[in-house]
């Protein structure tokens, strides 16, 4: 089995696994309980709110958590807007559904920037269309896109907007563990995160926030999280998530080294093979895990199920709930031919993947998508 879709979901990680097993009857209650257990839980659930605003460089953050980045995005662009009477919200056409639904839900002005061909912003731009704004506004920008890999300039963005009296979220998915993250120094207010994208266990999820007192509530019932999301927390998810935190900055080495070299090799055998190959994003600053590319043939669907039968497990782009494989937004909003869109794969590799489970990835794909595809219409 070759799983290299890192990027819809990591294994669950050894630490993860061992912390779990090592839990005793004592420490498993309820953190409001005002008893020992209660008391217990509550210390671990603590103790892994400092650590990941620690590891994270978040000094000046609190941490709210929630069951996924999906809630932290909703928490943060609503909790923000209903808060502080926000009139217009920036975001990307490329971010994730849980943003791009969120803001087109919303009764207020809703602005996007313009996406390069390339998957960049043009800041020349955002900072022209911010200078004009005259209402009080947010923005909404992803660290990385889950799709392409593409990284934006998150520090320089939020230079634009601070400058302009604008608040900045940023859903830093996909960043984690993937890249150096130093909150303090990206100025961001609002940075969502999530577990399962770094082995953690699902359903648990975090919102870093610079002023807890500049969002309200979503969820509303027992006042825990600050008050800021009630509902018992998912100690299992916390302790799961504490346990892997802690690889952060190594994983984030190892994906700008090992894992960068492998996917690179890739994307030269890929090139190799054919110049109507196109990776997307390929001259843009991306993770160095992700490798999103197309050839003209059989559709990303068919690609997916063929490798599947082979044992190796990929994406055609972003997954999706219902498991139907729609065309990407995020190559519409690329301006990409829809022959590409409709066979574009991705291959998200992870911090474990090897040399030789890339050269069996490529293998498999020149024999079954790339020949066997040439021989279906265009
Ligand atoms: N944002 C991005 C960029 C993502 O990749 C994902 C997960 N696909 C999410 C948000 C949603 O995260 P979660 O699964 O924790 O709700």
């Amino acid at each position: 089995m070759i799983y290299l879709d890192y990027n819809a979901t990591a294994p669950l990680h050894k630490n993860v696994i061992k912390k779990i097993q090592s839990l005793k009857f004592e420490d498993f209650g309820n953190p409001s309980s005002v008893h020992k257990i209660g008391r217990n839980s509550k210390k671990i659930v603590e103790e892994v709110r400092r650590n990941i605003l620690s590891i994270l460089k978040a000094k000046n953050y609190d941490l709210i958590f929630t069951s996924g980045a999906t809630e932290s995005n909703n928490l943060a662009i609503k909790g923000f807007i209903k808060k502080n009477n926000i009139k217009t919200i920036y975001s990307l056409e490329t971010e994730h559904s849980s943003v791009i639904d969120v803001v087109k839900s919303l009764d207020i002005q809703k602005r996007f920037f313009k996406i390069n061909t390339n998957g960049t912003v043009n800041l020349e731009e955002i900072e022209a269309l911010l200078t004009k704004e005259v209402n009080p506004f947010l923005v909404s920008i992803m660290f990385a896109n889950n799709e392409s890999g593409i990284i934006h300039p998150i520090k320089e963005i939020s230079k634009i907007i601070k400058k302009n009296k604008g608040i900045i979220h940023c859903d830093g998915v996909q960043s984690l563990g993937k890249i150096e993250i130093d909150l303090d120094n990206l100025d961001v207010d609002l940075f969502s995160i999530s577990s399962h994208k770094i082995g953690g266990p699902t359903g648990i999820g975090a919102l870093l926030i610079n002023n807890k007192n500049n969002i309200s509530a979503e969820i509303i019932g027992g006042g825990q999280e600050k008050n800021l999301r009630s509902g018992t927390e998912n100690f299992l998810g916390i302790l799961g998530f504490g346990a892997v935190i802690n690889e952060v900055q190594n994983l984030s080495k190892i994906c700008n080294t090992e894992v960068k070299n492998n996917r690179d090799l890739l994307e030269s055998n890929l090139k190799k093979l054919s110049n109507e190959i196109k990776i997307f994003g390929e001259d843009t600053e991306r993770l160095g895990n992700t490798c999103y590319f197309a050839y003209p043939s059989m559709t990303s669907e068919n690609q997916v199920i063929a490798l599947d039968q082979k044992g190796i497990f990929v994406s055609s782009g972003a997954a999706c709930s219902s498991g139907k494989v729609e065309p990407s937004h995020v190559l519409k909003a690329m301006k990409v031919d829809d022959k590409y869109i409709h066979s574009a794969i991705r291959v998200s590799l992870g911090w474990d993947s090897t040399k030789d489970q890339i050269e069996t990835f490529f293998n498999v794909w020149k024999t079954d998508c790339f020949k066997n595809g040439a021989l279906n219409v265009r």
